[in-house]
């Protein structure tokens, strides 16, 4: 069965609407060096690849499996008829973002970055380690801040 995917990443970017179809080879999943790190279930089957899991369900942007994707853009470099999982898979984490329906754990570590410009917290450990290796303290920053203002990404946060 051929899986017609809504291509919404070209209407996020109000170019009209697109289509991707993936042929369900499961090339972009079967070999374990090469392909997806998201995979899971029985390998070179291209109905159980992570792929197909994320492009086939019913509602993409409420399926949890989406936030396993580390947007290495393996996939779309292994596929043999050019289909981009992963511009549909940014598209709906986007979309569930909108809806307010993205985990705790994206959503704490995006007001972790945007907050103090750095991934990790800075507590009193981080900066003793730091003086111990005589580097300066770390201070957050409020650039990202500022940035995540404009691009209406505060807005979504709340
Ligand atoms: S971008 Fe996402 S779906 Fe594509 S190979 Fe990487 S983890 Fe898998
Ligand atoms: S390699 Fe391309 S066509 Fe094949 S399953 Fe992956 S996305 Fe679909």
């Amino acid at each position: 069965m051929v899986l017609n995917v809504p291509y919404v990443y070209n209407n996020l970017e109000g170019s009209g609407e697109a289509a991707e179809i993936c042929l369900q080879c499961g090339v972009c999943c079967a070999v374990p060096e090469y392909g997806c790190p998201a995979q899971y279930g029985p390998q070179l089957d291209p109905k159980h690849t992570y792929v197909y899991e994320c492009l086939g369900s019913e509602n993409p942007a409420s399926n949890p499996s989406i936030w396993q994707c580390v947007s290495c853009h393996k996939c779309e470099e292994m596929c043999p008829y050019e289909v981009s999982p992963v511009h549909f898979i940014e598209a709906m984490k986007q979309r569930a973002l909108e809806a307010g329906e993205a985990p705790d754990s994206i959503t704490g570590e995006i007001e972790q970055v945007v907050n103090t410009g750095y991934a990790f917290p800075l507590t009193p450990n981080t900066e003793r380690l730091r003086a111990e290796l005589g580097l300066a303290p770390m201070k957050p920053t409020e650039e990202l801040k500022r940035i995540a203002e404009a691009a209406g990404l505060r807005r979504l946060m709340k």
